[in-house]
């Protein structure tokens, strides 16, 4: 690893357009998520959040400003991002091979016992002992042998054996039901209790947990302060 602690990361005037005559989707925005923060980002459908998730996972390069994580810009980090930021999506994206090696993906080297660790601590430890081929259970690449919470699970499993400091969720929980979402946000706020948080939710519930709450609008940030003050 080369990043120097604190990974904190800070976006500075940062301006974002996805193509060059058209409307900024970000706008002059200055914010810093410190290491270890737990941070709920919301805003109307198209405020721009996911587009910010791609800017600090450096997918995206500013139009101009900066984002910086540990003082170095996220796009110039490259593949070694990944040790340091993990992300799960609406839809988590499972491969087609065995249930072991898409939880090893980013960390091949994981031994079995912590792998059994990992599927323990999200809860999925029981269904993966009951499947007659166990890790080896081929999966396809729609995940579709997994429910969406289990598959939100699998993408949590997969983050906790890469063990990286840094979480971004975007709407993790978005067309699950509401007592599996809620058992699957009381996962990851266990789970994840040491590492940075950012989470991009439409609602308001389980943001009580969160040290800070922002909302984005027209690609500013409008509104920041504590779950209590909002
Ligand atoms: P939602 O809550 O619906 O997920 P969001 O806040 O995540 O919305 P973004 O996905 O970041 O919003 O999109 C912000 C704006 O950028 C939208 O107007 C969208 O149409 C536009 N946009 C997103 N992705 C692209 C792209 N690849 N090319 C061009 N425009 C895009
Ligand atoms: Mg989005």
């Amino acid at each position: 690893k080369v990043l120097q602690e604190p990974l904190d990361i800070k976006i500075d005037h940062l301006v974002f357009r996805y193509e060059k005559n058209s409307t900024e989707v970000l706008n002059n925005l200055n914010l810093t998520i410190s290491q270890g923060e737990k941070l709920a980002v919301l805003g109307r459908s198209g405020s721009g959040k996911s587009t910010l998730v791609s800017l600090i996972r450096g997918d995206l390069v500013p139009t101009s400003g900066s984002v910086q994580l540990a003082g170095v810009a996220t796009e110039q980090i490259g593949d070694r991002i990944s040790d340091y930021i993990g992300v799960i999506q609406q839809a988590p994206y499972l491969f087609h091979t065995t249930i072991l090696n898409n939880l090893r993906i980013g960390n091949e080297q994981a031994e079995i016992s912590e792998v059994w660790e990992v599927l323990r601590r999200v809860g999925l430890e029981q269904l993966v002992k009951e499947l007659p081929e166990g890790l080896n259970t081929m999966v396809d690449e729609a995940g579709l042998r997994f429910s969406g919470g289990e598959r939100h699970r699998m993408a949590l499993a997969r983050i906790l054996l890469k063990d990286v400091p840094i979480v971004l969720l975007d709407e993790p929980t978005v067309g699950l039901d509401p007592i599996t979402e809620q058992a699957l946000i009381d996962t990851f706020f266990k789970q994840l209790s040491e590492k940075t948080i950012i989470w991009v939710t439409h609602h308001l519930q389980g943001i009580d947990k969160m040290q800070r709450v922002i909302f984005i609008e027209d690609g500013q940030l409008e509104m920041s302060g504590t779950p209590d003050e909002l």
